[in-house]
């Protein structure tokens, strides 16, 4: 039997869009690079996913979902999942089906190559 493809999602968050973290990189470039490839089923942007209504929206988004895959570009990936432990377990979401992608203080196509070569990793 064919096996069923993974749903993938995407989040980039910027950091309240003022971080200078972020300074070297479009946000909608790097999304509208990984929609173009079809490299996940879907792309989202926020702008600050470790904040009350960030949990709200990570257990809206993900309440009964079918994500598979749920890629989040932005911090580190350890903090990522002591931030969003709370809301993946109220949303019901299993943590493991959390990629954080580190991509603070790179240029655009960096960031770019960094999520492409996480999400091909998990093909493997
Ligand atoms: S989750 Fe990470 S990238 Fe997003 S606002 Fe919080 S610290 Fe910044």
């Amino acid at each position: 039997m064919a096996e069923k493809k993974k749903k993938r999602g995407l989040l980039f968050c910027v950091c309240l869009g003022t971080c200078p973290s972020f300074k070297d990189t479009n946000e909608y470039e790097v999304l509208n690079a990984i929609r173009r490839e079809k490299l996940v089923d879907w792309v989202g942007i926020h702008p600050q996913l470790c904040s009350t209504d960030g949990d709200e929206y990570l257990k809206t988004l993900l309440s009964d979902s079918n994500v598979d895959e749920l890629y989040v570009a932005g911090c580190d990936p350890v903090m990522q999942k002591k931030m969003f432990r709370d809301a993946f377990d109220a949303a019901g979401f299993d943590r493991d089906k959390h990629i954080g992608i580190e991509v603070r203080n790179m240029k655009t196509e960096e960031v770019i190559e960094t999520i492409k070569k996480a999400i091909q990793e998990r093909d493997r």
